[in-house]
């Protein structure tokens, strides 16, 4: 939602709703800031009065959208016009003296609601989980540590963290700010980001122009800050205009629009059919009520009336299975798009990599040296060539100390473990500084250039001896055309055409090993730099080591890529590492590429040229952000469903563009978590594939119960309408149609909903986007299923005399339970719509087995138990004729399983 606040005068001191006058904050120091607040700005608050503050000023968050109640629940599940149309059909049964009919009637209508309701409270609590799951954390201080919490669990005097891509969490008076800016657009409609300062501003200054403040809600662009929580939640700014938003959209899919199509063509053909029966049924003589019931119980038959409420349960019980597999939706359709993906457009590191990054050599003007340790643990040290101890080396000693003053991140031991604090690739870097002895830098910060994708690079100066030094880290090309010196064992000195080809193969030979590779160079500023730009910082600098990090690709990954590739999914590898290092790993992790792009070479092809190029031969290297999206909208161009991974600020264009959106749940940004439709919690390449195995399974559950439920009704109809048109009464009773349809098939069709994955979902193309859920084949075989029930259901009615005086309820009582039965021994030819039984394994779905028999339990006692005989009109059937009934099911499954076994058995012959 976007409100503007006018740029009028400054708002009222006071909350609203507050009985307290509250500071001004944004005029106020720090110090005064933290006093006011009763914090500490450097240790942050102790966890016992941020948990006594919890209590007492509640969570930092607007009261949650009223969800359902299960009240309104139950409420709509009565809401529907059928249901209306039975309750009055209820009504003029019990006025004219009909009152078992009038009851069964109402007794029905409840059951089915009772159904509904269970299935839509599941469904609700399935949504309400997944929220939970996606709701931002924090870093705050607490008892001296930064530590990472719910954002919801901070209060007044929290003092926090934000950093490039966040999404602020309450209103923050900034103490520390190193390049700060935030997008404000979403409070004060502000197009342009704000720079922020932790200086207080004038006491009159209208909320946009409050700089030393940070608001709920607005995100960060640029650079970080840290600063103190004055007001969380509902006394926020934003609080008090608007109510952030963490919500799961639940906007129908694509396939359950088809469906709502299909419903309303139900809808009007049961309108047609109910009037062709009224007026059949008016010529042979029926009552105006039997009509009136006929008509309504046809329309009952005709319209699959579980299908929606079986729609929306597998859905949001499909959330719940992807969340298990470390897929977090954020928009229900993302499932379905998933499962039809044709292209994934995945990043290298951390992705198809692990993240955990070590230094292992160090190139020097004077001859590289090796790291010797693993992962983040510090011990180690550092080898020449010829295997002798380089640590104290002075080059080494300076790279690294530029190393370490370019950076925030550290390591810490956590249980034995040794852990990055921050990113990985500056952790790595300060523990090869450790290695070497050298301590984390502490010198005061005056001023960074932070890094980005688009920049690749990161400056950092630092006042060493009342001079101001830049040291700089990043990509090995960027820098080396900004080097114009190097260092060459103790001395400085310029750097040389012959210097530079050696610095570029020592570069593609770290690469070519799979290194990820980043250059080290640092500058002796002028006096006066303060007044220069980043341009004129980053500039004119000496070269001081190249170093290669060791990233390895994640074990599962190579088997992830393989299973893409037979699901007919081609991976396309965009990172912003070095060309050289995406082809080792490529190479690695079974991305069958054998050529690179360089961001420059692919701005340079044009839309033909570059669209040649993506069919997963080609990876592309030091990619921006701008390059990813021109990469979604051409393979989009093209007729592909795209799903791509980003995790940066500027990634949100290419992940909003693209029909997936995939977002990495450690390494994301929260911007590039809301634009995304999907959140991969372990940011793991191998969690993508498995989502899209999942969001095959659920769209092809669908179809199994769509076909299922409207060949059962094919059933139901031909076996009424073919017996009224051969001049026979009503087969089924209206209480018989919709015990079956609304009680009976509902409870199958959604165990149906929980068949496992089929065998093989993964080595069969996507689905084409516009493939409709009932093609030709799935029509022919509703229909042929239906005219066999409905004929069989007709012989059985006519053999057993009905429509004869005497006989009518024998005949109905047999017609019923027959149609009930055929329609269980027809589920199981639903359970895959291509493979037979012998393949998809008898027991593998014991949830349907269970409801199967449960049903037919029901049945028994429909047709047995007294009063569901009165309530159904129905009379105790012989043995025979369960048998003569079972005899005439068997073909309902063994004819289209035979069929199934000779086409699966061609097939794979
Ligand atoms: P991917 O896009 O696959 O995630 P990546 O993480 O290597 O790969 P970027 O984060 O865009 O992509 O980094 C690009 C390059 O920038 C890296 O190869 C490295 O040389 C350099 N780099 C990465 N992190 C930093 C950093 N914190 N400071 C300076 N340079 C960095």
């Amino acid at each position: 939602m976007r409100r503007s606040e006018p740029r009028g005068p400054a708002p009222p001191a006071v909350a609203s709703g507050d009985p307290r006058a509250e500071p001004q904050w944004h005029t106020l120091d720090a110090k005064t800031t933290a006093e006011a607040l009763g914090a500490d700005p450097t240790r942050g608050l102790t966890a016992e009065t941020a948990a006594e503050r919890l209590a007492s000023g509640g969570p930092n968050s607007l009261a949650p959208p009223p969800g359902p109640s299960w009240p309104s629940i139950l409420a709509r599940q009565f809401a529907s016009a059928l249901i209306i149309v039975l309750i009055v059909a209820a009504a003029i049964s019990a006025s004219i003296g009909e009152r078992a009919d009038a009851l069964t009637i109402l007794a029905i209508v409840l059951l089915n609601g009772v159904l509904g309701f269970v299935q839509e409270w599941r469904a609700e609590r399935a949504m309400a989980a997944l929220k939970s799951m996606l709701s931002p954390t924090t870093t705050v201080r607490r008892d001296g540590v930064w530590i990472s919490a719910p954002a919801e669990t901070l209060v007044r005097g929290d003092l926090v963290r934000i950093d490039t891509g966040d999404r602020v969490p309450a209103d923050i008076r900034l103490v520390d700010v190193t390049d700060l800016h935030l997008d404000e657009s979403a409070l004060t409609g502000e197009s342009l980001p704000v720079a922020k300062t932790s200086e207080g501003v004038r006491l009159d200054a209208p909320l946009a122009e409050r700089e030393s403040m940070a608001w709920a809600g607005t995100t960060v662009v640029e650079g970080r800050g840290a600063g103190l929580v004055v007001a969380t939640g509902p006394t926020s700014q934003f609080g008090r205009i608007a109510r952030l938003t963490q919500d799961v959209e639940d906007e129908p899919t694509p396939l359950q629009r088809q469906l709502s199509r299909l419903a309303r063509q139900l809808g009007l053909a049961s309108v047609g059919v109910a009037a062709l029966v009224a007026i059949v049924g008016l010529v042979s003589g029926l009552s105006l009520l039997e009509v009136f019931l006929t008509g309504i119980s046809l329309a009952v038959a005709v319209v699959p009336e579980g299908l929606p409420a079986v729609v929306t349960i597998t859905l949001a019980l499909g959330l719940r299975t992807m969340a298990g597999r470390r897929a977090l939706l954020r928009r229900l359709p993302a499932a379905e798009t998933l499962g039809a993906a044709t292209v994934i457009c995945t990043d290298k590191t951390g992705t198809l990599t692990e993240n955990e990054m070590t230094v292992r050599e160090v190139w020097l003007a004077a001859g590289a040296v090796e790291a010797t340790g693993a992962g983040y643990d510090p011990s180690g040290g550092f080898v020449d060539d010829r295997g002798a101890d380089a640590g104290s080396r002075s080059d080494l000693r300076v790279a690294l100390g530029t190393g370490i003053a370019a950076g925030h991140a550290s390591v810490v031991q956590d249980g034995g473990e040794w852990r990055a604090v921050g990113a990985p690739t500056e952790a790595a870097l300060g523990v090869a500084a450790l290695k070497a002895g050298l301590e984390p830098d502490e010198r005061a910060l005056e001023r960074e250039i932070p890094f980005s994708s688009d920049r690749k690079r990161m400056t950092v100066v630092r006042t060493e001896n009342g001079v101001g030094v830049a040291h700089v880290k990043g990509a090995p090309e960027i820098l080396f055309e900004r080097c114009t010196r190097i260092l060459d064992g103790d001395v400085e000195r310029e750097l040389t055409p012959a210097d530079r080809r050696t610095l570029s193969d020592a570069t593609q030979r770290l690469g070519s090993a799979g290194r990820r590779t980043l250059a080290l160079a640092r500058r002796r500023l002028p006096e006066a730099w303060h007044s220069l730009g980043p341009e004129d910082i980053e500039t004119d600098l000496t070269l001081l080591a190249i170093v290669g990090i060791l990233d390895p690709p994640r074990p599962e990954v190579p088997e992830a890529v393989a299973r893409a590739r037979s699901a007919g999914v081609t991976v396309i590898m965009i990172t912003g590492d070095s060309p050289a290092t995406a082809l080792a790993i490529a190479g690695d992790v079974g991305i069958e590429s054998d050529t690179v792009l360089t961001g420059n070479e692919t701005a340079s092809l044009d839309d033909d040229a570059l669209r040649a190029r993506l069919d997963g031969r080609t990876v592309f290297a030091r990619a921006t952000p701008a390059e990813k999206l021109r990469i979604v909208e051409l393979l989009q161009e093209r007729g592909e469903v795209v799903g791509m991974t980003g995790d940066g600020v500027n990634d949100a264009p290419a992940l909003r563009q693209a029909d997936v959106g995939i977002a990495m749940g450690i390494r994301g940004t929260d911007v590039a978590r809301e634009a995304a439709e999907i959140v991969i919690t372990d940011d793991n390449f191998a969690s993508i594939v498995g989502a899209v195995e999942e969001g095959r399974r659920q769209y092809d559950n669908i179809r199994k119960f769509t076909r299922y439920l409207l060949s059962s009704n094919a059933g139901e109809v031909v076996a009424i309408l073919g017996n009224l048109l051969l001049g026979g009464p009503l087969i089924l009773l209206p209480v018989q149609i919709l015990w079956m349809n609304l009680v009976t098939d509902g409870v199958t069709a959604l165990a149906l909903g929980l068949e496992p994955a089929e065998r093989g979902i993964m080595d069969r193309p996507p689905r084409s986007p516009r493939a409709h859920i009932l093609d030709r084949h799935g029509a022919g075989s509703i229909v042929a299923l239906g005219v066999y029930m409905g004929i069989a259901t007709i012989l059985l009615y006519r053999v057993y005399g009905g429509g004869a005086a005497g006989g009518a309820t024998v005949a109905q009582t047999l017609a019923f339970t027959a149609i009930v039965l055929f329609e269980k021994m027809n589920v199981f030819n639903f359970r895959s719509l291509e493979a037979p039984l012998n393949e998809t394994g008898w027991f593998t779905n014991p949830r349907l087995l269970i409801a199967w028999a449960a049903m037919i339990g029901l049945q028994v006692c429909a047709v047995y138990v007294p009063f569901l005989q009165n309530a159904l009109h129905t009379v105790p059937l012989r043995a025979l004729d369960w048998l003569v009934i079972a005899g005439l099911a068997v073909p309902i499954f063994v004819v289209p399983e035979t069929i199934k076994r000779v086409v699966w058995r061609q097939r794979t012959t």
